[in-house]
């Protein structure tokens, strides 16, 4: 066992690792040994590939096939310098008022957050793209969505240098995605903050954390050597996300004194839906995701994003086998596409648990509400499809594979309600949510608003598990805000803890 000792320890790189790491770095200057502890692998550039199946497991836990206990959900996220970051789209929104106030947390300002937010955009260059840089699929959806009168806004993203190769999702080949690991992680480098990839945490007893270094066949060597490691800290923040923070908390033996932790996990439940077009669309060109309309969100539960997946994810986001799923898959360049995000609750049944060998296991349900959203989100899409002049469509809980546009008329009733079916709907997640959630007392919460763990000095939380119910937006953009709040509370405490 090899020790270590270091001021301040961040677990994990992602959208709230990399931001404390780079927000504390300038204490390095002052001689505080600062380092970030993350398990994935730093890329070479040459090793993004854009190849689905390959760079899915190079990024990816599981490969992004991490499933719920009952199988009725797929979890993505990144295993990487940068988490998930660095396959992340990049879109770019602030946490709507009317979900900040659900949110409900003691001492957490909504100025305070936005203006936090802004600073991120400013960082990581966020901006509309123009006109000519949006592509069918995107236009489509909005001209869709506008003739049916509904509402539908621009994503501000995060890109600089676009060559729009919609690989986002598989890691930009192009360096053009402003994530952690293009901005914040190499500043905190050059500020003097030691980062150690393959590096896997497994436990946290006071303040000391144990942890081992393995060898990866991908990526550059890690800083350190493999072996085990004993570290110890004054400060130590967890941003391992949403399933692996919890998971660290629970296998330290905190879940006796912290009831909430692990439980109100939430996670955007999605449906991938395909429509195919008589011309080509080619909408794998050009940046993924222009478009959203969330006039569905407050009454229905929903939020619509127009997306482009790859081969593989698309397949199994149909319902079905054989013909007519390759009828559909075969014209991939004809195909438009839209994302739904169904808004759940945060309940505290859906949670993080540890199997006996402390490994995470995510105890998820659909709500019967959910459900419903699931299915009113599958119509409301199918009308867009059309508006936008699809020739067919697929609902994967309709009565047939396709809806032809003769039958637009018919939607509510070709896509019942029972014909949600787990198992027959491929259902998928991406924004993880909750877990440690932010509160003022320790029987219903995990953290302060400052990220403190509760009756634990020197621990922090600091990533998206920290939010208390889901964001109802795209999240990465709070997370940084809320990660940069941590920052300054872990800068506030340190003149006053020890080892
Ligand atoms: C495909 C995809 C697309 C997305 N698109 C968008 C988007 O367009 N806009 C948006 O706002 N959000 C998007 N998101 C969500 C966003 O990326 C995440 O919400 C955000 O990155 C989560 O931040 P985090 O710090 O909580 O976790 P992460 O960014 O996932 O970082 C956690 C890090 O901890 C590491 N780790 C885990 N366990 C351990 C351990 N035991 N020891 C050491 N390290 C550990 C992981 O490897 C990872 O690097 C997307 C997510 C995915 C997967
Ligand atoms: S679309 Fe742009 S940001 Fe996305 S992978 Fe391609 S170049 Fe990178």
């Amino acid at each position: 066992m090899v020790r270590k000792e270091f001021d301040i320890v961040i677990v994990g790189s992602g959208a709230g690792g990399g931001t404390v790491a780079k927000e504390l770095s300038a204490l390095c200057r002052d001689g505080v040994r600062i380092a970030v502890l993350e398990c994935g692998p730093r890329l070479r550039e040459e090793e993004y590939t854009g190849r689905e199946v390959e760079m899915a497991d190079r990024l990816y836990f599981d490969g992004g096939g991490v499933l719920t206990r009952d199988r009725s959900v797929t979890l993505a996220f990144g295993r990487a310098y940068g988490g998930s970051t660095v396959v992340y789209t990049g879109t770019s929104l602030t946490l709507p008022r009317r979900t900040f106030e659900r949110w409900d947390v003691a001492g957490l300002d909504y100025d305070d957050l936005e203006r936090r937010s802004r600073k991120y955009c400013v960082e990581n260059n966020v901006h509309l793209l123009p006109p000519d840089r949006i592509n069918d699929n995107n236009r489509l959806f909005a001209e869709g969505c506008r003739r049916l009168g509904y509402r539908v806004e621009q994503f501000p993203v995060n890109v600089k240098g676009c060559e729009g190769s919609g690989l986002c999702n598989l890691g930009c080949p192009n360096g053009a995605k402003m994530g952690t690991h293009r901005v914040q992680l190499p500043e905190a480098e050059r500020n003097g903050v030691t980062v150690v990839t393959n590096c896997t945490v497994d436990r946290i007893e006071n303040r000391t954390i144990r942890a081992s270094v393995t060898e990866e066949s991908v990526g550059h060597p890690s800083a350190w050597a493999p072996g085990e490691y004993s570290v110890s800290a004054k400060a130590i923040v967890v941003a391992a996300g949403a399933v692996n923070t919890p998971a660290v908390l629970l296998r330290s033996g905190m879940g006796r004194a912290l009831p909430a932790l692990g439980r109100y996990f939430t996670c955007h439940p999605a449906l991938i839906l395909v429509a195919r077009h008589a011309r080509p669309i080619a909408g794998y060109f050009g940046h993924p995701k222009s478009y959203y309309c969330d006039e569905f969100a407050e009454a229905e539960g929903f939020l619509l994003e127009t997306c482009m997946y790859f081969p593989f994810t698309t397949a199994k986001s149909l319902a079905g086998f054989g013909e007519e799923p390759r009828a559909l898959l075969s014209a991939m360049d004809h195909l438009q596409m839209i994302l739904v995000l169904a808004l759940d609750p945060a309940r505290p049944e859906n949670r993080v648990m540890i199997d006996r060998e402390g490994r995470p296991v995510v105890d998820y349900s659909l709500t019967e509400d959910v459900r419903r959203s699931l299915v009113k989100s599958m119509r409301t899409s199918a009308r867009i499809f059309f508006a936008g002049g699809a020739e067919r469509v697929h609902a994967p809980a309709g009565r047939k594979f396709f809806i032809e546009s003769t039958e637009a008329d018919r939607i509510d009733e070709l896509i019942p309600f029972d014909g949600f079916r787990t198992g027959k709907v491929s259902v998928s997640s991406a924004h993880l949510m909750g877990g440690c959630r932010m509160g003022a007392r320790s029987a219903d919460s995990v953290t302060d608003a400052w990220g403190r763990v509760h009756g634990t000095r020197g621990l922090f939380v600091a990533d998206a598990s920290l939010f208390p119910r889901s964001a109802e937006i795209n999240p990465y953009i709070t997370i940084m805000a809320l990660a940069d709040r941590v920052a300054e509370g872990v800068r506030a405490d340190l003149p006053h803890l020890t080892h």
